[in-house]
């Protein structure tokens, strides 16, 4: 039995790379249904290679040009985002949802609600409404599958004893500013932003890795999929990115799992998991690598580390209001409307205007998911 994929955001880095990967096992999955925010032309070419029953084109107005591009496939073709929804909700062997931002929290929650095991490439969805998904997952008896690369080292890491955890070391690579000077970080670009050094990513996961904000929402993924309190979720700066992340046992032994940096190892073990399928990817040789270095990361040049294992500690909805603080500030520093280190202090600005929710249902979740959109626009407005 061959096993059927939903891919939401196929046409994205994540979702490309997936089908590379299903291309390499034809023997093992099948593509049930693809999603894609508005990239028609390579919606259209993904559907006519890989023949699934659904696709969807969350923007209605490219709904006519896949329409007519896949005409005779007999390939379905839907529009608008509650049809990301609706098929994120049929039952399949495994989800994958990368999606960018807290648009993947719905279709997350409804592929638990179906019962399908999610391989999960939306941390923004998690740091929102962690609670609510991980309560969901729990109850329905559904794996949360991390394909985030720290994630998916940690769990790897876990599998022998998962119950031993004591601590875990998230890496960075500390992003194409590494070394800047503070002085300077306030003038950075977007382009020189856009350029990281080890990993292909999409602008806004790029963007987040430069300000250190994406380690800042790995720091509360880690905490919500693994349940370790956040004074034993450590961060390090490894510029190599060749170790993806370690843990530290009861017993004081360090695992640790170590690749080049490419994400189609992370995305297949999510798809295969428990099983492990070959890879045609270029084998690690450490004699090449020649040493791994590690440093700790700097919070003051970059206060976006910090601010998350704030907004994660305070709990409720602050993880909430801290990432869509953040997802604002990165649309307008895209558009140069914003400069880079005004990023986290839009990020603070909102946070410190926030009285914590405790508990939050969903609803809540994305009330003030929306109240921290207003605020962030509010605050780049002002600046
Ligand atoms: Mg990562």
């Amino acid at each position: 039995m061959k096993k059927q994929v939903i891919i939401l955001g196929s046409t994205g880095s994540i979702g490309r790379q997936a089908l590379e990967v299903i291309a390499n096992h034809p023997e093992e999955f099948t593509v049930y249904g693809l999603t894609a925010n508005r990239n028609s032309q390579i919606l259209i070419e993904q559907a006519k290679k890989f023949k699934p029953k659904y696709v969807v084109i969350a923007q209605d107005e490219e709904y006519l040009k896949v329409k007519a591009g896949l005409a005779g496939t007999g390939v379905e073709v839907l529009a608008g985002f509650q049809s990301v929804i609706d098929l994120a909700g049929q039952p399949v062997d495994r989800l994958l949802v990368s999606l960018v931002g807290a648009a993947g929290i719905k279709p997350t929650i409804a592929g638990i609600e179906a019962g399908s095991p999610i391989a999960l490439a939306n941390k923004e969805s998690l740091v929102a409404a962690g609670s609510v998904v991980m309560e969901l997952s729990r109850k329905k008896g559904v794996p949360i599958l991390p394909v985030d690369s720290e994630h998916s080292a940690i769990f790897q890491c876990l599998q022998a004893s998962p119950k031993a955890l004591k601590s875990i070391w998230l890496t960075a690579s500390g992003g194409p500013f590494r070394t800047t000077p503070k002085e300077e970080l306030g003038k950075v670009r977007p382009e020189d932003a856009l350029k990281h050094p080890n990993w292909d990513m999409g602008a806004k996961i790029t963007i987040d890795s430069a300000t250190l904000v994406n380690k800042g929402l790995e720091v509360i993924e880690a905490h919500l999929l693994f349940q370790v309190p956040y004074d034993h979720i450590k961060v390090l700066v490894h510029p190599g990115s060749i170790v993806h992340s370690l843990v530290e046992f009861t017993d004081g032994s360090v695992l640790a799992q170590l690749g080049w940096p490419d994400m189609r190892l992370p995305i297949q073990y999510a798809l295969t998991y428990p099983e492990r399928l070959q890879t045609h990817l270029e084998p690690l040789d450490l004699l090449e690598v020649g040493r791994l270095e590690f440093e700790a990361p700097d919070t003051e040049r970059f206060p976006g580390l910090k601010l998350a294992f704030e907004a994660g500690k305070a709990g409720g909805t602050m993880p909430a209001v801290y990432n869509a603080a953040n997802e604002v500030a990165v649309q307008h520093f895209l558009r140069n409307e914003l400069p880079f280190t005004g990023i986290p202090s839009v990020i603070a600005d909102v946070m410190s205007r926030h009285s914590v929710v405790s508990n939050p249902d969903l609803e809540e979740i994305l009330r003030y998911d929306a109240w921290a959109r207003a605020e962030a626009e509010r605050t780049v407005a002002a600046r």
